[in-house]
């Protein structure tokens, strides 16, 4: 054999429990699985007594767009035992191309990717032979971003698509499932998601159903209307009869604590939903999705001349269709990743306030006009509403995440934690606090996300699957990072396996890169 993983525990995946085994690989595949017996001989053995090995880590809510281009080593992402993630989340995809041919060739110049051109793609096939060729750590599954189609072929305005234009949508999303995208997400929160209705939606949706993928969606609200844009996204699935997948789970500001079963049930009650969420108390976003529709960050200043009262109220306290996202937290919670001076970076946008000698609202305009690409962590949920969903065993874990290094892009930010620490640290809460045995948040991290998905032959230990797999010690496993010190990589993860290749482990080699473009077959 090439290599076997000798002496574990093995998860396969399913929820079945562990057993004491050996895991057999040749090529890219598991070609077998032992017990207490000797396991065979092979190129490589690695020894894990005392660990755990389970299959891969399965990230379906991941915002490495850009990653296998400019940081293919993906070091934050492989190393907390994710081998397989899906981008183009939150409407977000970076095909068509137009609008971020400036980012990729910003971010490859900064980036350490191989030294060749930035790629271009003109159809969805040939972004996805670009990630092939581009030989990321980890493999990559895709969805398109409706928020991405819609600036394509209506721009940045806020107006219904005409027919032909939806036709042209239409399209663009049919031809990208065709080629092996997983599904269509929104990110109805989002310039210019935020500019659409329901039925844009299902007629997008229906398109993608058409091809056979799923709807993904950041909903249009977390905190006061998340019943209400819950219930949106199942009526989509409804209408266009397509798997619905709503990102990232929470309860957001104090007017919403407490709703988690609330929120699980509405889930549990639909025919054909399911959900993510990252385990933490803090939401990481652009500071410019804490503004209404009508006040596009690019002229913040303009409309705050027009009208400054109205869109403080819509930010501090919301409108009849938009909620507030500060309200039920509060400025002093709302702290800036990226700010026009660099000592701003980590700080509340109070804070800032206070420096400056003006009301927080008043700062927020002040740092939206001059970067309206601000991007900020909001300190909005309750710890036992992430508890309550994280014991649900049916809710997968992601990160929400692009990787990142501590030397490399991103590395010198004061990024969220759930970066590097997302996995682990769903294991080490569900170990501390006992919330749900070991066997059962593994399902959730690996065979469940990947059936959802349709990453298929990934997410289980078994005969014929394909070589992804995490060693990690249950009992020492320990996300570090934290939000003053995030660029740290966890404890007690030892080797990690991408397609029969060891990617990384403990130790000084350095990251192998066997990960591949996954296409909806
Ligand atoms: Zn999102």
């Amino acid at each position: 054999m090439d290599l076997v993983v000798a002496n574990a525990t093995v998860f396969d995946g399913t929820g079945a429990p562990g057993a004491p085994g050996w895991v057999g690989i040749e090529r890219d595949r598991i070609v077998a699985i032992g017990g207490a017996d000797e396991p065979p001989a092979a190129a490589r053995t690695v020894d894990a007594r005392g660990m755990v090995v389970a299959p891969g880590f399965v990230d379906v809510h991941n915002h490495s767009d850009l990653s296998p281009f400019v940081l293919p080593t993906m070091p934050s992402t492989v190393r907390q035992g994710v081998t397989s993630v899906v981008v183009g989340n939150c409407g977000s995809s970076p095909f068509p191309l137009s609008s971020w041919e400036e980012g990729l060739s910003l971010a490859y110049a900064g980036g350490d990717g191989d030294d060749h051109p930035p790629p271009t793609w003109t159809r969805w096939g040939d972004y996805l032979d670009a990630i092939d060729a581009a030989r990321p750590s980890v493999n990559v599954a895709t969805l398109i971003g409706h928020g991405s189609v819609r600036r394509e072929v209506v721009g940045e305005e806020r107006r219904r698509p005409s027919e032909d234009e939806l036709a042209w949508m239409r399209t663009l999303v049919r031809e990208a499932v065709a080629d092996g995208a997983v599904g269509l997400s929104t990110g109805l929160i989002y310039v210019p998601g935020i500019y659409t209705d329901t039925d844009e939606v299902i007629a997008l949706a229906r398109a993608a159903a058409g091809a056979g993928g799923l709807y993904a969606s950041h909903i249009r609200g977390e905190g006061r209307d998340l019943f209400r844009a819950v219930d949106e996204a199942l009526a989509v699935g409804a209408a266009a009869e397509l798997p619905v997948h709503i990102s990232h789970l929470k309860c957001e500001t104090s007017l919403m604590w407490g709703r988690a079963d609330d929120l699980l049930e509405r889930l549990h009650d639909a025919p054909d939903a399911t959900g993510d969420q990252y385990p933490y108390e803090a939401w990481n976003s652009s500071l410019s999705s804490l503004l209404p529709p009508w006040a596009p960050a690019a002229a913040i200043a303009a409309v705050a001349a027009q009208g400054r009262e109205r869109l403080r109220t819509a930010v501090e306290i919301g409108e009849p269709d938009f909620q507030s996202s500060v309200e039920g937290v509060g400025w002093d919670r709302i702290v800036l990743e990226t700010a026009p001076e660099e000592r701003w970076r980590g700080r509340s946008v109070a804070a800032v306030a206070e420096e400056r000698g003006i009301a927080p609202f008043d700062a927020m305009v002040e740092l939206l006009d001059a970067d309206p690409e601000i991007s900020c962590i909001g300190h909005a949920m309750a710890p036992e509403d992430v508890r309550t969903i994280l014991a649900d065993p049916g809710v997968f874990v992601a990160s929400d995440a692009s990787a990142t290094a501590p030397n490399g892009p991103g590395g010198d930010l004061p990024v969220h934690p759930r970066s590097y620490g997302t996995f682990p640290r769903a294991l080490t809460i569900a170990r501390d606090e006992a919330l749900l045995p070991l066997e059962a948040v593994i399902r959730k991290m690996t065979s469940l996300p990947a059936e959802r998905f349709g990453l298929t032959g990934r997410g289980r230990i078994e005969p014929g699957s394909f070589a992804d797999l995490v060693v990690f010690n249950p009992t020492t496993i320990n996300d570090r990072a934290t939000f003053d010190e995030p660029h740290t990589f966890p404890k007690g993860i030892t080797s990690v396996v991408v397609n029969g290749v060891v990617a990384w482990s403990d130790g000084d080699a350095p990251i192998a890169r066997a990960g591949r473009a996954l296409r909806r077959v």
